[in-house]
């Protein structure tokens, strides 16, 4: 889309749900916002039902639900760009966001405010020591599952191999959620998983209640999607299943709140007050790149809320 305006009330990046929420509430209240976006949200590629998002029963898939939240975007006027905000710099009320578009244009716009819905990166198991080759099973088909808060009771009555790209611990986490549902649970750590698979790993599973075993995964064979899948692995066993859950690795898209002198946690997640505002002045945060749970409703709440405020806040500038 062409942009219109070059001095925007607020400036939105990143068009996840959170971002949505937040500049669909500003474009309600006939602010001029611009959310740029570089597509790698989940609901943009994944294809298994969200759940846990009330009020959208048939589930459908998260790709529905982002075009009907785009959609909703343009009933309000709020620009898209579809682009990579590369830089910010300036201050409050005068921030210069520098874009490159998908053809590759330098843009810069102006805004009074900003908003960081970047969300988080999920680091991917391997196969054949290639995360991308795990992209076409990834959250598809129900086929794989990667949010235990979401998708637990997918797990009810099937035999399922946690595939870890984490932690013990996190590969835990997940075994602990679904356990009420699972027939079978076992855990396949990685040997190539971006946490180090060390002797400590084999302690602490071993305390552990669940099978568990490890090595590096060769290929992946989808027989019946969600009922017969294969986890071959380099020494060639075959691991048969009904579905898989991931163990990942969460990596916040923090690298323009870092630029900005935006506060961040321990785990790289930016720290907001309660209303989504950050350390500094003008920049609001919202959706999975803050310390919350990572659901769609989460995402969309906290970006409305900071919608809201930052509604509040503008009105508080004229
Ligand atoms: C396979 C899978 C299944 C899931 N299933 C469920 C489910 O059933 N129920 C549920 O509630 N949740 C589910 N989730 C989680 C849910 O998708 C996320 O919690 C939600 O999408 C977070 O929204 P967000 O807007 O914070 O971030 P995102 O959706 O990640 O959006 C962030 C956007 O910011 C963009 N961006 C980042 N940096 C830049 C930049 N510099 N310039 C421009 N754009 C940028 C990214 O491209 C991305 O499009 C699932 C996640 C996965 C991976």
């Amino acid at each position: 889309m062409k942009i219109n305006s070059s001095v925007y009330d607020t400036v939105v990046i990143g068009g996840g749900p959170a971002g949505i929420a937040a500049a669909m509430h500003l474009g309600f209240h006939q602010r001029r916002v611009l959310v740029i976006d570089r597509k790698t949200s989940p609901m943009q590629f994944a294809n298994t039902p969200i759940h846990n998002y009330p009020g959208v029963k048939p589930l459908v898939a998260p790709t529905e639900i982002l075009q009907k939240m785009r959609k909703e975007l343009r009933e309000y006027d709020v620009e898209t760009l579809f682009g990579n905000v590369i830089r910010i710099t300036g201050q409050a009320p005068n921030f210069h966001v520098a874009i490159k578009s998908a053809q590759e244009a330098l843009t810069t716009v102006t805004a009074k405010t900003l908003v960081l819905a970047t969300g988080i990166a999920r680091k991917h198991p391997k196969v054949d020591g290639d995360w991308k080759k795990w992209l076409p099973f990834a959250g598809k088909n129900r086929m794989s599952y990667y949010c235990p808060d979401c998708d637990s009771p997918q797990a009810a009555g099937k035999d399922v191999i946690i595939v870890n790209a984490g932690t013990a611990n996190s590969a835990l986490h997940v075994a602990r959620c679904i356990k009420p549902f699972a027939t079978r649970i076992r855990i396949f750590m990685t040997e190539d998983a971006y946490a180090p698979y060390t002797k400590n790993s084999e302690t602490i599973l071993n305390k552990s209640e669940f099978e568990w075993t490890h090595g590096l995964v060769k290929k992946i064979n989808i027989l019946e999607p969600g009922k017969r899948q294969q986890l071959i692995t380099a020494d060639g066993q075959t691991l048969e299943c009904n579905i898989f859950f991931v163990a990942w690795i969460a990596v916040p898209r923090n690298e323009l709140a870092i630029e900005l002198g935006v506060e961040l946690d321990g785990h790289g997640n930016i720290i907001t007050d309660f209303k989504g505002a950050t350390n500094i002045k003008g920049v609001w945060a919202a959706g999975d790149v803050r310390p919350i749970t990572q659901t769609v409703a989460t995402a969309v709440g906290t970006g409305v809320y900071t919608g809201i405020m930052i509604a509040h806040y503008l009105i508080s500038l004229a």
